[in-house]
């Protein structure tokens, strides 16, 4: 393995479990050296985290419910305390009333919008500005996003135009950031089975739809999105910034199914 984050920290939040994307990039990120601290929302999802950091040797695991602005604050508190600076982050954090994740968007209630934008999209402006602040030599940021956010995917619903914000996001904070050589992008991952994934109605349906028509004939997996956000993160990609980069097995680029299963 290559030593490419090696010397660098950084926070990940969004593990709630194995099979968590954060997860996935956690433990790419860890194999190339970076040292990790871990956010985890509540404590059930605390008790999946902790092991799951301590495997590879992270101790510092911090409760983080991004609805309490006050929990956001004592993160960056404890980060700047125990380390001064940090390298990067990832945020990997989204919710919204599965109720809502099916049938027409149009029926999306007004508390479900608003808590849908603050939890999935604008956390991540609260998060970045935080980070920049304590990224005194540059740094990295990256989100996770999902194609729905310009093009409709039946029952993904108001969390394709928390995503769409999420993104606009991404360019904005990375203009506000630049010239202090912190560079801001997202991931925009094709469908993978994960708690949060399993809230979308229909969700194996889409899984299943988008293994079969990407022009790579699969899914990807939790190594290859880690991949993509060890480019992202470390010096590989420094002349990169503002981007949202699909690792989807070339979903986003097809219009059509291939013609010979339509005809099967
Ligand atoms: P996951 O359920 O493993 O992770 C979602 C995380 O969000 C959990 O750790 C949860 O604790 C956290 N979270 C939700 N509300 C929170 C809050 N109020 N405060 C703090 N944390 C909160 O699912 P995942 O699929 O790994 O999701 C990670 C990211 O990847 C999300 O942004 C998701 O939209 C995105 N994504 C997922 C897929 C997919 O198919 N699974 C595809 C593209 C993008």
């Amino acid at each position: 393995m290559s030593n490419l984050m090696e010397g660098k920290r950084g926070l990940v939040m969004g593990v709630a479990n194995r099979n968590s994307i954060a997860w996935g990039i956690a433990r790419t990120l860890s194999e190339h050296g970076a040292e990790l601290a871990f956010t985890y929302q509540g404590d059930a999802f605390g008790k999946r985290v902790k092991p799951l950091a301590e495997s590879i040797g992270s101790t510092m695991l911090l409760p983080c419910d991004v609805e309490d602005i006050s929990s956001v604050d004592a993160v960056f508190q404890t980060l700047a305390e125990k380390w001064g600076s940090i390298d990067f982050i990832v945020h990997a954090i989204a919710y919204s009333d599965k109720n809502e994740l099916k049938g027409r968007y149009s029926e999306t209630s007004r508390e479900n919008f608003s808590r849908t934008m603050l939890i999935s999209c604008f956390s991540f402006t609260e998060v970045a500005k935080r980070a920049a602040a304590m990224m005194p030599n540059g740094g990295s940021m990256i989100t996770l996003t999902y194609g729905g956010s310009t093009r409709i995917m039946p029952n993904y619903n108001v969390m394709g135009i928390a995503k769409a914000a999420l993104e606009s996001s991404v360019r904005y904070l990375a203009m506000d950031f630049g010239l202090e050589d912190i560079r801001v992008n997202a991931i925009s991952a094709g469908p993978v089975r994960t708690l949060a994934g399993s809230g979308v109605t229909d969700a194996r349906l889409m899984y299943n739809y988008q293994k079969k028509n990407s022009p790579l004939g699969r899914t990807v997996t939790l190594e290859e999105i880690g991949g993509t956000a060890l480019y992202l993160l470390s010096d590989l990609s420094t002349g990169v910034t503002g981007e949202v980069h699909f690792v989807d097995s070339g979903y986003s680029i097809v219009s059509m199914p291939r013609l010979g299963e339509l005809k099967a």
